[in-house]
């Protein structure tokens, strides 16, 4: 990503600072238009072949500006056509983003930090430790990838219909990155995906939560995993600072506040931990009369868990128990576990700086405004 210049990555500018990128060069606003289509709708990042951009702008650019992307360290594919990207970030480190394939759309699951500092101890990333904020460069290069490698054609059907911060990093960690990074996403000059599409998830990051609702317009998924504070203080350990109640309350304002249909709320299912009957009911009380759905996520094992999958049967009975309590809820399928693509099963490559992870308690650094 860094070419040891100083020149400007265009994937990481919004709208308006690409206008005023172009504006500081002497051009005029539709240039800067017709960037943002060679970028975004046509996935070009070549100035030469920007053939309706006079030549000379061409020649500046060059000098001044670059398109470009992680670099792709491997790629993997499963059996379901779900497809895995390791990412180099820093020479050794790496992310991982993952494109998941159903009828009729494409989800993109994306990363937003080198490794995660929440330490969720169900977590396979949790374990890597956490290295550092991805750039909004970055971010918006998962997504212009994923485009160029899935052979995305200008004029041709989009490829990736829809974009999760479910990869790598909590990303209301690096909200100063994130949110830029999903408004060029939602931007009709941009990727151009609807704001339905755009997924922030969170672990619950409140004070971050609240700010998301007050400054952009992209979907909201929690991970929220038990139904009382006892629980999910041992299994997300952000709970201890800002417990459920605090939560829920971010969640109503930010549904309200936005205009949003729900907030999704996902549940890892370990067995015997949080799926039992007696969960069941009590996470309905919660949720009952409110704009929620449930996403229930069967556990994804990986090397050195202490936990383990629910059984068809537990997932069956809790979705049932939800259902006839007023909540919705739907069990997520499980995809690309063969490459060890499925949630929470992402780890990359991260060179661990472990004073900044939560469980050092040291969550004021690890967390950025
Ligand atoms: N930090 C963000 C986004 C990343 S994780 C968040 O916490 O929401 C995306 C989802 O996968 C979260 O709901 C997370 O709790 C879940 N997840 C993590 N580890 C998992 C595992 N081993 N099996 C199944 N889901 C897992």
């Amino acid at each position: 990503m860094n070419d040891g210049t100083a020149k400007t990555n265009l994937l990481g500018l919004t709208r308006a600072e690409l206008d005023a990128f172009v504006a500081g060069m002497g051009e005029k606003p539709f240039r800067a238009r017709q960037l943002l289509k060679w970028l975004y709708k046509r996935c070009v990042a070549d100035f030469d072949q920007m053939t309706d951009l006079a030549k000379s702008f061409r020649e500046r650019l060059k000098e001044v500006a670059v398109v470009a992307t992680p670099s792709i360290t491997t790629t993997q594919v499963s059996a379901d056509g779900t497809r895995k990207w390791l990412l180099a970030m820093d020479g050794t480190q790496g992310i991982e983003t993952v494109f998941i394939p159903e009828p009729g759309r494409g989800t993109l699951c994306i990363s937003s930090q080198v490794g995660c500092a929440m330490d969720c101890t169900f977590c396979s990333t949790a374990q890597q430790g956490f290295n550092r904020n991805l750039t909004v460069a970055e971010i918006v290069g998962q997504v212009w990838l994923a485009n160029r490698e899935l052979g995305y054609q200008a004029g041709g059907d989009r490829v990736v219909t829809n974009v999760v911060f479910m990869g790598m990093g909590e990303p209301l960690a690096n909200y100063r990155n994130v949110v830029p990074a999903a408004e060029i996403m939602m931007d009709d000059l941009g990727f151009d995906i609807s704001r339905r599409r755009v997924t922030v998830s969170t672990s619950g990051l409140v004070p971050q939560m609240l700010k998301l609702a007050a400054e952009t317009n992209c979907a909201l998924a929690v991970s929220l995993h038990a139904p009382n504070d006892k629980l999910r203080d041992q299994l997300v350990p952000i709970n201890r600072k800002h417990p459920i109640a605090e939560l829920l309350d971010a969640c109503w304002q930010y549904v309200n506040q936005q205009n949003a249909r729900s907030i999704t709320f996902e549940y890892v299912m370990l067995d015997g931990i949080n799926d039992q009957p007696e969960h069941a009911r009590e996470l309905a009380s919660l949720l009952k009369g409110q704009p929620a759905k449930v996403n229930l996520i069967p556990f994804n094992t990986f090397p050195g868990t202490r936990y383990q999958r629910s059984s068809a049967a537990a997932i069956e009975r809790f979705r049932e128990i939800l259902n006839t309590n007023g909540v919705i809820a739907t069990t997520r399928r499980t995809r690309g576990d063969d490459i060890d693509a499925a949630c929470g099963q992402l780890v990359g490559r991260v060179n661990d700086r472990t004073t900044v992870r939560l469980g050092s308690k040291l969550i004021s650094v690890a967390v950025q405004p």
